[in-house]
């Protein structure tokens, strides 16, 4: 502190100095420029050799050459990553960086300006760079998403490459060499070329190939093939922090099974000549959703089908990250696609990628039996009390929320309800439910969005070269269904502030929102999962059990007005110590006597009394069934 206001004053004192000697400031001279991606075939390529086998440190050794640079060249390290919608390349854990050629150390030089490139000048003659670095995988939580236990492994190649600018990424060859810990088993879409005990050579591919296709290792794996018989495999990688968690029941592969049949159903199409689910099922790593053509990373609950009954909310991974192969990574926003990976995304129709895909994963869902019919109303419930309460859609709107990867980072992002917070997949999902049962009224049952599903998502059978799309795209391809205004319905649901939640979907389907003073069971195992108490439509908390502290304060309602925030802690509840049953029989006890609720809460080391005037009693949302409307939502969650 004491150097950085020395360094202030002298700073000060040049600056005065300046100022009385010469004209005013101009800007300095732009950083040396980074060539832009060409469309070209790169005339050398990358190999990569990681060494990924130090589970105990979770220190992953790359060493990489590469062929076909010359003179002044910039080696970039992937920022912008598929999948991610933001600039979230993880820099910081790259260290050890040592470059040469012909034996020869070759200096670098950092980007002063982008964190991401590194600028080199290479005698002539040179032939292969050999780069050498290490990449620090977090060691627990507080350092980042854990990637490495001792049973598993969660490799990105992203994490693991420097590449040259100036080439579309699809243009640079790859191959990659792996080493992993003995005895492990490995899953990935990459082909394998050749192995010898722990090392794996897979086969040469693009760097596009390369990036989209994520390898899984574990010491407890199983692999279950989810299309017997079929021409275009699908597998399902399990791998687990202990052997007894991969114990899968028939019944469960069944459904999985039907999951790939219901998706062949929908979109009438496949764009992988092979697919695998990489299903991780551990409290040790991160939990992850990420979405590839031919692969997906799926990282959940250990106890997922050893306890299958009690986390209904685990479940719909698989269908959202494998609705993706066709909305996200064939289809995708034409401002998304992006030629490498440093050059920056726009998320404008990140509500078409999520939110069409959040509904996709819904609805396959259920239609699977990955979720009872019952299941799908409960979480449709639970989304549009949520945005019909809303008080953030009064000043943002939703198509602005696209943005939010690109704002967040790895921020957490306060007042939730207020701030809004990649609202683009619920939301999203609420608008294509609102746009399937009118598709379904219009043409009398006749049409639905599985007709665009099948004509947007099922062109170009077989191929995996992405296509990308506009808002007009999305706009003709729906009235090509049913005649309608399209742009008018979405931009007014993408565009408008302080309008009604778009809720056209539930009433039309033939359910009603309603509320009442019982949790509805799919809410209530997702608290009881995630260790919280959801009160958000009553007295306006979110509830941490872990710690009785605060999660979540709905903007304006009554803990807001009683000055309450993220983070307080909860210690007591009109006089007796907290505990959820407390609070809930004081909402249930203040409705009727009209006495306030007394909270003793601490925030960092002070005490206070606040107190919660609100006698609405405890409120839950439900759909209950509307019969003077046809059941449209029962129909759209029925199997093909
Ligand atoms: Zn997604």
């Amino acid at each position: 502190m004491k150097q950085l206001i020395l360094a202030c004053l002298n700073l000060a004192v040049l600056g005065s100095a300046q100022g009385i000697a010469g004209a005013a400031p101009v800007p300095a001279a732009a950083a040396p420029p980074i060539a832009a991606p060409k469309d070209i075939a790169f005339p050398g390529g990358i190999r990569l050799n990681v060494d990924a086998s130090d589970i105990e440190r979770r220190i992953v050794r790359v060493h990489e050459s590469i062929t076909g640079l010359a003179g002044d060249a910039v080696l970039l390290y992937p920022r912008w990553l598929p999948g991610e919608h933001g600039p979230n390349g993880p820099i910081e854990r790259l260290a050890g960086l040592t470059i040469t050629a012909g034996g020869a150390g070759v200096p670098w030089t950092r980007d002063t300006v982008d964190m991401y490139a590194f600028h080199l000048h290479l005698p002539g003659g040179t032939r292969a760079l050999e780069i050498d670095f290490e990449y620090l995988s977090p060691t627990s939580p507080s350092a980042g998403p854990v990637e490495f236990s001792r049973e598993i492994l969660l490799l990105e190649w992203p994490s693991l490459v420097l590449y040259p600018a100036g080439y579309f990424t699809r243009q640079i060859p790859a191959e990659v060499e792996l080493t992993l810990p003995a005895d492990w088993q490995f899953a990935s879409a990459l082909d394998k070329e050749s192995s010898a005990a722990n090392r794996t050579t897979f086969k040469q591919t693009t760097l596009e190939t390369l990036v989209d296709s994520p390898l899984f290792a574990g010491r407890y794996t199983s692999r279950i093939d989810l299309d017997p018989g079929a021409a275009v495999p699908v597998h399902m990688n399990l791998f687990a922090d202990r052997p007894d968690l991969l114990a899968v029941k028939p019944e469960q592969v069944a459904i999985h099974r039907a999951l790939v049949q219901q998706a062949y159903k929908l979109f009438a199409s496949h764009h992988y000549a092979h697919y695998d689910f990489l299903y991780s099922l551990s409290d040790q790593v991160r939990m992850i959703g990420l979405e590839h053509h031919q692969s997906s990373e799926d990282g959940t609950l250990p106890t997922v089908f050893t306890e299958w009954d009690k986390q209904p909310w685990a479940r719909d991974l698989l269908s959202h990250e494998y609705t993706h192969s066709w909305n996200g990574k064939f289809r995708r926003p034409a401002d998304l696609w992006t030629p490498n990976y440093n050059v920056p995304m726009r998320d404008t129709l990140l509500w078409v990628y999520e939110g069409q895909t959040q509904y996709w994963g819904e609805v396959l869902a259920a239609r699977s039996g990955l979720w009872t019919r019952q299941q799908a109303l409960d979480v449709w419930a639970e989304t549009a009390a949520y945005f019909q309460t809303l008080p953030g859609s009064r000043w943002r709107a939703l198509e602005d929320t696209t943005n939010d990867e690109i704002i967040e980072r790895d921020h957490h992002l306060l007042w939730r309800t207020w701030q809004r917070a990649f609202d683009y997949y619920p939301e999203g999902a609420l608008i294509w439910l609102d746009a399937d049962t009118l598709i379904r009224e219009r043409s009398q049952g006749k049409r639905s969005l599985d007709d665009f599903a099948r004509a947007f998502f099922g062109i170009g059978d077989g191929s995996m070269t992405p296509v990308t799309y506009t808002f007009e795209d999305v706009v003709k391809a729906l009235n090509a269904v049913e005649p309608n205004d399209w742009s008018a319905f979405l931009r007014e649901r993408l565009d408008a502030v302080d309008k009604p939640a778009p809720l056209g979907g539930i009433t039309r389907g033939g359910y009603k929102l309603v509320f009442n003073d019982t949790q509805n069971d799919y809410s209530k195992a997702a608290d009881g999962a995630r260790k919280r108490t959801s009160l958000l439509y009553s007295v306006g908390l979110v509830i941490n059990e872990k710690n009785a502290t605060i999660m979540d304060v709905l903007w304006e309602g009554p803990a807001y007005k009683a000055k309450l925030t993220e983070g307080m802690e909860i210690l007591a509840v009109d006089g007796a110590a907290y505990s959820a049953e407390v609070l809930k029989v004081a909402i249930q006890t203040a409705k009727d006597s009209g006495a306030p609720i007394e909270l003793i809460v601490k925030s960092q080391d002070r005490f206070r009394v606040a107190t919660l005037d609100y006698h609405g009693g405890l409120r839950f949302p439900h759909l209950e069934r509307d019969p003077s409307v046809p059941a449209r939502l029962d129909d759209l969650l029925t199997p093909k």
